[in-house]
């Protein structure tokens, strides 16, 4: 292993405790950062106040610690660097890239819950408005590490995606692209559900200006029903308990095999056997969650 420019992160959403989905996003994004002596970051994304839950960025920290996944470097709130989004708004709307938008989300969904472009030439005023991106030049797909090339649908390309809405917070395809270019991320590990605003997210990162990450998009766990394993899905938070069983768990489910006598070693000496036979090829297509 040897020190490598590589710069991973974990961006989570304040809007609960840590559950099994996430931790598989957390122990992926830093085992592809660790076994390659690279750079692992923490980012806080609480851009969204109403659906931040009280203490929950403290408590998503310190299960992150209790599993053994340490980060370097000081942790990024969102809500520190309105600023710095608004002045890369400021200086979109100079170069004639964004418009102010005041069409309904009802009239949206009648056009099939793609935007039309409506408000492009209307020239209305900041107030009461969203700001959208004029979607010049649409990124239609990309590599992705596990799945190869992904293509997405025209529609979702071509549309003129809000940056900032009308209620005045900014677009989670804004902050993540600002904070992930800012931070110098080389590649971006995260779960499968963040697939399609990907390409809408590259589009952003060549009007930025900044070097575009590679991707690595990790299996969904799912719960019995099918359902994605979220916090709006009221998945269970992780307990403090049985943590190198759970960490045993995570792997097992990203293609990775830890001998069974690892589920009674400590949670730093799981991750260290993980990082030394980390395979990312193993990742499997679909994967399952196997019990304890
Ligand atoms: N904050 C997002 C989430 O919790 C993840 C963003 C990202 O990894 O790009 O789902
Ligand atoms: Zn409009």
């Amino acid at each position: 292993m040897s020190v490598s420019s590589y710069r991973g992160r974990f961006a989570p959403s304040p809007s609960g405790p840590l559950h099994f989905g996430s931790l598989i996003a957390a122990v992926g994004s830093y085992l592809q950062a660790r076994s390659q002596g690279g750079r692992w970051l923490v980012r806080i994304e609480d851009l969204d106040p109403p659906r931040e839950v009280p203490g929950a960025a403290d408590d998503i920290l310190r299960t992150l610690e209790a599993y053994g996944l340490q980060w370097d470097e000081t942790v990024v709130y969102q809500s520190q660097r309105h600023d710095r989004y608004q002045s890369v708004l400021d200086d979109f709307y100079r170069r004639g890239l964004t418009y102010h938008c005041q069409c309904s989300r009802a009239r949206i969904q009648t056009l099939g819950g793609f935007y039309d472009g409506h408000c492009r030439s209307l020239e209305l005023p900041a107030e009461r408005s969203s700001v959208r991106l004029r979607m010049n030049d649409p990124v239609s797909g990309f590599d992705d590490q596990r799945l190869g090339h992904i293509q997405v649908p025209a529609a979702l390309a071509e549309e003129d995606f809000i940056l900032k809405r009308r209620d005045g917070l900014f677009a989670y395809n804004l902050a993540v692209v600002i904070d992930d270019a800012d931070s110098g991320i080389t590649e971006v590990v995260r779960g499968a559900d963040l697939i399609e605003p990907t390409v809408r997210q590259i589009a952003l990162y060549r009007l930025l200006g900044a070097a575009e990450p590679g991707w690595l998009h990790l299996p969904l766990a799912l719960q019995s029903n099918g359902l994605k394993l979220s916090k709006q899905n009221h998945a269970p938070a992780l307990s403090g308990e049985a943590i190198s069983p759970t960490l045993c768990q995570a792997l097992a489910f990203l293609g990775q095999h830890p001998p069974p006598e690892m589920v009674g070693e400590s949670p730093q000496v799981v991750l260290d056997w993980a990082c030394a036979h980390w395979q990312p090829e193993k990742i499997p297509m679909q994967a399952q969650i196997q019990p304890i």
